[in-house]
């Protein structure tokens, strides 16, 4: 074998790049990672706050959305969140649980990096960093990439570029753009666990919220692709976010409303009917009673459907009809985004390449051998809390088994 041929080439080394790498390299094949980025593994570095979710203990291939949703099946049961919770402890990293089976470490996300590092360095897995690809090619026995730091040949190749989220941490299209390259169909991608954006011109009034956060249900996506979430919801100048948004966001298509219960797990209309009978109070001081006082009145005021006027009703003189209205439109509050915040503001992306081209236990083209692709790339999009992760380490691991010396 040359000096600068390997058994395997890995393009990215994020999450689900280092792990293929890793794997391979400590089965005893030739290793080399190629990363464009100076600074390495960033999107760990910022993830969960700095804490890294690093996976989700409750996950099922029910967390994912793709077009081909048991395509993610055999990964996961063959790694599962507990694989990777004996790697994490075998590294001497402490962690915990948090909010509904996500797991964080207890210090930094830089832990897990470290991790992947190490690694990495026991299976001697060659760097190539900062190092950009210009060409790629395969000529009948190697892929060829002609790189920033020369030629590198390579028996097979891994592409473990990730999704288009966070362009300003490097980001791109390169997964998609190779794999079409090589005649793999894509999904269309998207930015997803994103905040959702309204008309300017509606939006003021409840940009004037801005900050105010509570628990809500929220109801999106069509079909098959509906979803629901009991998680929090935050006010932003443009829109809304937090993880009932964040999650939704996923499901949600161009021209659908989104219907949130601002006051979930209640019964308003039974409650306001019971408190009205001789009750001076007025209704804003009501709601208040109920959310934050400034969304109270700033729902009032500005809902559509609800009289001018009704925020200084008093609850014995407001018609029983108001009430039970009012209580519809906070337990069905529909309203239709304009679009999201964009890759720039998401967390990752939707859709990648169509994974009806792999086989599920190596993560390998059918039609063009020795080509694989693992993590954010490909159709396989997790749920916010931990699940992206484990399927970038699960996509990671069936892939580095399943590479060979050649
Ligand atoms: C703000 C934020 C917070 C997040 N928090 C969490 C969390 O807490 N838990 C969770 O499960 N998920 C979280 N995610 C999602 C998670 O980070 C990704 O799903 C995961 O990193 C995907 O792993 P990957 O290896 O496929 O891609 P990445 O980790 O993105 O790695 C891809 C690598 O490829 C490199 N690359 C790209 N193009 C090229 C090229 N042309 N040449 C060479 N290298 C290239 C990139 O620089 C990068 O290093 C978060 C994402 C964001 C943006």
């Amino acid at each position: 074998m040359s000096a600068g041929r390997f058994d395997v080439a890995v393009i990215g080394a994020g999450a689900a790049g280092m792990m293929a790498a890793a794997v391979a390299g400590q089965r005893g094949l030739r290793v080399v990672l190629v990363e464009h980025a100076a600074k390495l593994a960033e999107k760990i570095r910022i993830s969960g706050g700095g804490r890294c979710n690093f996976t989700n203990i409750g996950t099922t291939p029910a967390n994912f959305l793709s077009q081909n949703p048991n395509f993610c099946r055999s990964a996961l049961a063959a790694y599962t969140p507990r694989d990777f919770i004996d790697l994490v402890e075998k590294h001497g990293i402490r962690w915990h649980e948090k909010h509904r089976g996500q797991l964080f470490c207890d210090d930094s996300s830089e832990s897990i990096i470290e991790l992947l590092k190490r690694e990495c360095d026991m299976g001697r897995v060659a760097w190539r960093m900062p190092c950009s690809v210009a060409e790629l090619e395969h000529d009948k026995t190697d892929f060829v990439l002609r790189t920033s730091l020369g030629e590198i040949r390579a028996a097979q190749l891994v592409l473990a570029c990730g999704g288009m989220a966070i362009p300003q941490l490097g980001a791109t299209d390169f997964a998609l753009k190779v794999a079409r390259q090589f005649g793999l169909k894509v999904v269309e991608p998207r930015p997803a666990l994103v905040p959702l954006t309204f008309d300017p011109e509606h939006w003021k009034a409840f940009g004037a919220l801005s900050g105010v956060a509570l628990e809500v249900g929220v109801t999106g996506g069509q079909g098959k692709g509906r979803a629901e979430f009991l998680e929090d919801l935050l006010f932003t100048h443009r829109g809304l976010s937090g993880p009932a948004i964040l999650q939704i966001s996923s499901f949600w298509n161009p021209g659908e409303p989104i219907t949130l219960d601002l006051a979930p797990g209640r019964d308003l209309e039974r409650e306001l009917l019971v408190a009205k009978p001789g009750n001076r109070q007025q209704l804003n001081s009501v709601l208040s009673d109920l959310w934050p006082r400034r969304l109270a009145e700033q729902w009032l005021s500005n809902v559509d459907g609800v009289e001018h006027g009704v925020t200084s009703l008093r609850m014995a003189d407001a018609p029983d009809r108001l009430l039970r209205r009012l209580a519809g439109q906070i337990h069905r509050w529909s309203l239709t985004p304009t679009g999201t915040a964009g890759y720039k503001k998401a967390e990752v992306m939707r859709g990648g390449v169509d994974t009806r081209g792999l086989d599920q236990k190596t993560m390998q083209a059918k039609a063009v051998p020795g080509l694989y692709i693992v993590g954010e790339a490909l159709d396989v999009t997790g749920w916010l809390g931990g699940y992206n992760f484990q399927w970038a380490w699960a996509s990671g691991m069936a892939c580095g088994r399943a590479l060979q010396a050649k």
